[in-house]
Parts: C-alpha cells; sequence; structure tokens
C-alpha cells in the first residue's frame, strides 16, 4: 500500500506535545508525505514564555537530511538570535576569577551552527505545520488498529501510533513505563539556578562582544584557588533590535550547589541571592557588570533541574507496539552540555526517516522502532549521564573545571569531524541519486 492509499486519519501519526521534538517530527513526517496530527495542551503558540535561547549544532546535519530543503536553508535568518549574522555562533569559557577567555569553540566551516532564538525558532518550526492546541492527553489506549488518545476535555483522537514528545513531564511515558517508576527515576538535580534576561547597551555589548564572544559563554569563578566548589555564569545573546535605546537582549544564569535552603521568594530576593553568590565567588569583567547593572524589578526565575535517563523497560519493550518516545519525554538532562535539543531534533530526524520506511511498506513498524530505539536509547543515556557530570564539574574546583574545558574542546572538535563527514555522505548520496534520476 502507497502513503497516499494510507493517508486517512485513522492510518496518521498522532504527536503529542508541540515543542522541538515534536515539531522536527512534523517536519520530516511531512516532507516524506507520512499523515500526522499534533495535539498540544497549551491554548495557542504564545501561551507560554518560550524560553531564550539555544545552540542548534549537532542536529542539524541529520534534520538537514530529512525536511524540506527550501524551508531549511530559511533557518538561520528565520530564527538567529542576531538575524543579522546568523552563522556567529561561537562559544567561549571564561575565567571568571580575571574576566578572561580561556577556550572559544565554534567557527567550524562546512556544519551549521545557529544560535536560535528559541520562540523564533520554534515559529520557523511550525511553519506550515498543522497543530491542535489546548488539547491535553489523559491517556492512551492501544486496539488492534492502532491507538486512542483520549484528552482531558472528554475528546477522542485515533491514529496508527502515537508519539510522546510531551517533555519532561510525559503523560505518554508515565504511562508506559507505569507512574511509579516514572516519579523513581525522574530526578531533581540538586543546583540551585536563578536566572533573567534585559536589553543592554550597545556599548556593554561590544565588549562582552569584543573580549569573549558573539553569542554565548560560561563563565566559571570560586572564591579562592583551591576551593572545592565554583559558581557558574552563563550568558547568551537572544535578540536585537536596533529600534531600542538598549538594543540587545542578553540572558543571564547563575548556578551554585548551594545546600541551604533557599531564601528568596520575590524577584528582589532572587537579584540579591544572584549578586551575592556572583560577588562572593570573586567574578569579574564584563559578565560580572552584566548582572551587576540588571534593573530592579527584572522579572527572575528559579528554574528547577530534572533529570531522566531512557527506562529499562524501554529495551525489552515491544517493538510493534505503537507508542514510541522522543526529545525529553525519552531523556531529560540538564543543560550545561547544551544538547537536549539537539538530542531531541536527532531523534526525530532519525525516527521520522525510519516511519516513513514503515509507512511505505518498505519496513515493518517493529523493524522502524527498534532501528531508531538501537541508536537512540544508548545515545540518550549518554547524554544524560554526561550532562549531570558537566553539571557536577562545572561547579567543583578550578583545577577539575580546566580540565573538563580541555576535554569538551577535544570532544566538540571531535563531533565536528564525525558531522563533517556524515555531511559529506550526505551530499554524495544526493548527488549520486541526482545523477540516476537524470
Ligand atoms: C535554560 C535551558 C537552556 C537550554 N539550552 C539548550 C541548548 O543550548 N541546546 C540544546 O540543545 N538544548 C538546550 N536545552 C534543552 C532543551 O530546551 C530541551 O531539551 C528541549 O526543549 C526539549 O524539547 P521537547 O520537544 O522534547 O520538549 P518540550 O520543549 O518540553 O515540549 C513538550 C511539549 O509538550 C506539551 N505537553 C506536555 N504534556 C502534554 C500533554 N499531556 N498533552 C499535550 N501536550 C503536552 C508541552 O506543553 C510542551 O509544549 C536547554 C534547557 C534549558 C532549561
Amino acid at each position: 500500500m502507497t502513503i497516499k492509499e494510507n493517508n486517512n486519519t485513522k492510518n496518521s501519526v498522532i504527536i503529542i506535545g508541540a515543542g522541538l521534538a515534536s515539531l522536527a517530527l512534523a517536519n520530516v513526517l511531512k516532507y516524506q508525505g507520512v499523515p500526522y496530527k499534533i495535539f498540544e495542551r497549551e491554548k495557542s503558540p504564545d501561551d507560554r514564555t518560550q524560553g531564550w535561547s539555544l545552540s542548534m549544532h549537532f542536529c542539524l546535519v541529520s534534520l538537514k537530511a530529512s525536511m524540506d530543503p527550501v524551508k531549511y536553508a530559511t533557518l538561520g535568518e528565520k530564527s538567529a538570535v542576531d538575524p543579522e549574522f546568523p552563522q556567529k555562533a561561537d562559544f567561549c569559557m571564561v575565567n571568571g576569577n580575571t574576566g578572561e577567555r580561556v577556550a572559544s569553540v565554534g567557527g567550524y566551516p562546512g556544519v551549521d551552527v545557529f544560535r536560535v532564538n528559541r520562540k523564533r525558532f520554534r515559529a520557523w518550526l511550525m511553519e506550515g505545520i498543522d497543530v491542535t492546541w489546548n488539547k491535553r492527553l489523559e491517556h492512551y489506549k492501544v486496539t488492534e488498529e492502532g491507538v486512542e488518545a483520549t484528552f482531558t476535555d472528554g475528546t477522542v483522537e485515533y491514529g496508527r501510533l502515537i508519539v510522546g514528545a510531551d517533555g519532561v513531564n510525559s503523560q505518554v511515558c508515565r504511562q508506559l513505563i507505569g507512574a511509579e517508576e516514572f516519579n523513581k527515576t525522574t530526578t531533581p538535580n540538586p543546583l540551585r539556578v536563578l536566572a533573567c534576561s534585559y536589553w543592554v547597551n550597545s556599548e556593554l555589548r561590544r565588549q562582552i562582544e569584543e573580549s569573549l564572544a558573539p553569542a554565548h559563554m560560561m563563565s566559571i569563578a570560586s572564591s579562592t584557588e583551591d576551593a572545592e566548589h565554583s559558581i557558574c555564569l552563563f550568558s547568551s545573546l537572544i535578540d536585537v533590535d536596533k529600534s531600542r535605546e538598549n538594543p540587545y537582549e542578553m540572558v543571564w544564569s547563575i548556578s551554585n550547589l548551594d545546600e541551604n535552603e533557599p531564601h528568596y521568594e520575590t524577584d528582589q530576593e532572587r537579584l540579591k541571592q544572584a549578586k551575592e553568590w556572583l560577588n562572593n565567588a570573586g567574578f569579574t569583567g564584563p559578565l560580572h557588570q552584566l548582572v551587576m547593572e540588571t534593573p530592579e524589578g527584572t522579572n527572575m526565575v528559579a528554574l528547577q533541574l530534572r533529570e531522566r535517563s531512557p527506562h529499562s523497560k524501554l529495551d525489552t519493550l515491544q517493538r510493534d507496539l505503537p507508542v514510541v518516545l522522543v526529545g525529553d519525554a525519552l531523556h531529560t538532562m540538564t543543560m550545561y552540555r547544551g544538547e537536549g535539543g539537539n538530542h531531541a531534533i536527532e531523534d526525530s530526524s532519525l525516527l521520522g526517516m525510519e516511519l516513513a520506511k514503515f509507512y511505505k511498506g518498505e519496513k515493518s513498524l517493529e523493524e522502524a522502532v527498534d532501528i531508531y530505539y538501537k541508536e537512540a536509547l544508548p545515545r540518550g543515556r549518554k547524554a544524560v549521564a554526561d550532562s549531570h557530570e558537566a553539571a557536577k564539574t562545572v561547579h567543583s574546583s578550578r583545577a577539575k573545571v580546566l580540565a573538563m574545558i580541555n576535554a569538551t574542546k577535544a570532544a566538540i572538535e571531535k563531533r565536528y569531524i564525525e558531522k563533517l563527514n556524515q555531511e559529506e555522505n550526505n551530499n554524495n548520496n544526493t548527488s549520486s541519486a541526482d545523477s540516476s534520476n537524470a
């Protein structure tokens, strides 16, 4: 049976959630001609503040190879933090005690890397993609033909399979592995994180860009040379609007392994606490200035980080079960390696291509899901563990932080070479397909 013959709504892929994983999957399915339906609990695309900014790097090779190339070509100009210079995505590590840059990564020719404004990136992913809003999944039921998804408003939708792209609190994952296991394996990370964004003036922005990095940076400082713990200060450009008096929107977040109960309830108290951590650790330089000049009244957020490695039940699950997880629903990690969203999109690109083979009748569902999980489960487990370790290391002693910086740089360069090879293979495959079609 061809995809066209199969294209009735009961045969669709039901996708729960409209985050990065879901929307990337929908782009792949749409381009591959597979019917899909997305259901999102939020009332509209603007219901929730869509975070700040993200680095999109290793996932882009797979995404580019599986979605509409005409749309893909507009990614940078439509979603980069600075649309005028979409390729400016370099990252640097800073010695917070001296204010000096200690390592930079970026500027790798041949492989796309973008620092994207999360709201614009989601809007770009959503272009041409249908989403049904205000639909919160309550539970699913596996039937002989596929799945039934029941929503909290009492409505039911039918599909061939259901994909849980519903994030850290995934209802699909909760039902799949059981509530008890779900609660046991979703763990809070002990770090305390305070964050905010505000519009800064051109002079401060110039200092940050010239002495540190144009896109984003992580600065680490500790009260003494041999202190056991460090404080981590992360900052990134989010947006540019040259018509404003202060034309650059920057986010900063400061994190600390503080075992004391938090004593901040208001924005003012959170800002005071952040400045106290900053000054006690002896930060200096333009990033110190960025935090210290935060206007009173700025909305300050206390982030609660959670982690969940792909559950062992997923290894033994029947592969023809029409229930699959992607993104944070499958693996939730801390943001200290800037990878969660990349893994979400990598999952979706791979799963989308495998599902296309199933819908074209080239593979059984069992084979398609098996290939997907064989790659995604070990990759997801490693990513959760590595991100946990990175969170610990950037808050440890200066010597450990330095060793991590060198190891990270080497790992990024190794991955860059792998991705460059993958990109070349993809290009060779495309040109040999073109010449055989000619
Ligand atoms: C501060 C911070 C910085 C980060 N920086 C980076 C970075 O630089 N690079 C990177 O790669 N990653 C980064 N990440 C991680 C990245 O944001 C996540 O991994 C990514 O957003 C996960 O996407 P997702 O689609 O799986 O989940 P989500 O984006 O959480 O989407 C899930 C969607 O499902 C919906 N939903 C939930 N339950 C239901 C339900 N029952 N019914 C219907 N809909 C439902 C939700 O409303 C939501 O829209 C960062 C994370 C944080 C917190």
